[in-house]
């Protein structure tokens, strides 16, 4: 099937001319800026912050291309992939008419950005195996499908997607794939990076919030076709990333060997802490996971999430969510932090 961007972009889009910064006007060499009204003296902090950011961060994007192993060409970032997200569906989603596909339990932003930019949300539920409903999702999609949103793995079930039936809903669906891959770090599955090559419908989101600990710089990334990209790049903020982040952010690229080993750590202790919860009374089960939370099954979810907020502990109560029930979201802490969770949680037992 021939993908091209141009065909389902919006057409205020298509013809959007988009702001021209200072900084796109004028990108050479030269020792006086009087272009962008910034403030020339400097400013009260002792890093210089006068300036206006890269609006396009090259310098990131560059060093980001050499370890995703893809030009930056095809890397848009956003001040957290939940821009990203809320820029697919202004750039491809025609408000009331168009549609997207979401597979329930999910993230919750994909609703929240559709129901903001009053786009329909078409939900086909994931399986009780937390497994897509590939049939379900075929037939779901008609005309107006522009987005389809799969998170893999998948937050709050904790489990990777087949590879499989993700290939086979790129290559049947007319639309966009959206793999939400914050997660990915945590996985042994690959990312689907790789696919971009082959297919022109795909965008693969990660993010600088999970794995890489930097949640609160704001730093996601959308992995696309030149074209996706020079769409979102039309749409974003000027200055959608800050210049500290910019900087923080190229910093912490430097130190891979820490974040690698933390996410080996992550892992294990993951892993001790599912079994640890599984031996419980108070449990049904524990879901596998490919992610640094899992989601455990309990007798009476509601009773033993007030019992460890009144012992100062805070999960994630997914018990009123679809097929969650009696779910509690538990994300891995510190082994100290595992172990008070346990000790607290043998109590209740
Ligand atoms: C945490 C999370 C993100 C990260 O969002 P940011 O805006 O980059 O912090 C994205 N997708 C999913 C599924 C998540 O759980």
């Amino acid at each position: 099937m021939m993908f091209n961007a141009e065909d389902i972009v919006r057409d205020n889009i298509k013809n959007l001319k988009p702001y021209s910064s200072a900084r796109d006007e004028f990108k050479g060499e030269a020792s006086v800026f009087l272009d962008a009204n910034e403030n020339a003296f400097g400013s009260p902090l002792s890093t210089a912050y006068n300036r206006y950011p890269d609006p396009l961060q090259l310098e990131l994007k560059t060093k980001l291309s050499g370890i995703k192993g893809l030009p930056p060409q095809n890397i848009f970032l956003g001040n957290g992939s939940d821009e990203a997200i809320d820029i697919l569906f202004r750039v491809f989603c025609e408000p009331i008419l168009d549609n997207v596909i979401l597979c329930p339990p999910t993230y919750g932003m994909y609703e929240v950005s559709a129901n903001i930019n009053n786009v329909q949300v078409k939900k086909v539920n994931l399986l009780p195996s937390f497994d897509l409903d590939v049939e379900g999702i075929l037939s779901a999609i008609d005309s107006h499908t522009k987005l389809l949103f799969i998170c893999s793995p998948n937050n709050p079930s904790g489990n990777s997607f087949h590879q499989d039936d993700i290939e086979l809903l790129i290559q049947k669906f007319a639309g966009i794939v959206v793999i939400d891959e914050a997660y990915i770090n945590y996985s042994r599955k690959p990312s689907f990076i790789r696919y971009l090559t082959e297919y022109a419908n795909v965008v693969v989101l990660q993010t600088f919030s999970k794995a890489w600990g930097l949640a609160a710089l704001r730093l996601g990334m959308a992995f696309a076709s030149e074209a996706i990209i020079g769409y979102m790049n039309k749409v974003k903020p000027p200055y959608n990333i800050n210049q500290a982040t910019q900087q923080l952010a190229l910093e912490a690229l430097d130190n891979i060997a820490w974040v690698n080993q933390r996410i080996v750590e992550t892992v294990k202790e993951r892993n001790q802490l599912m079994q640890a919860v599984q031996t419980l009374s108070i449990t049904q089960s524990v879901y596998p996971s490919d992610s640094n939370f899992f989601l455990a099954k309990l007798m009476d979810a509601k009773y033993v999430y007030d019992q460890l907020v009144s012992k100062g502990i805070i999960v994630r109560d997914r018990s009123r969510v679809e097929l969650c029930e009696n779910c509690l979201r538990i994300t891995v802490g510190t082994m100290d932090e595992n172990q008070k969770l346990i000790t607290e949680l043998k109590q209740i037992a």
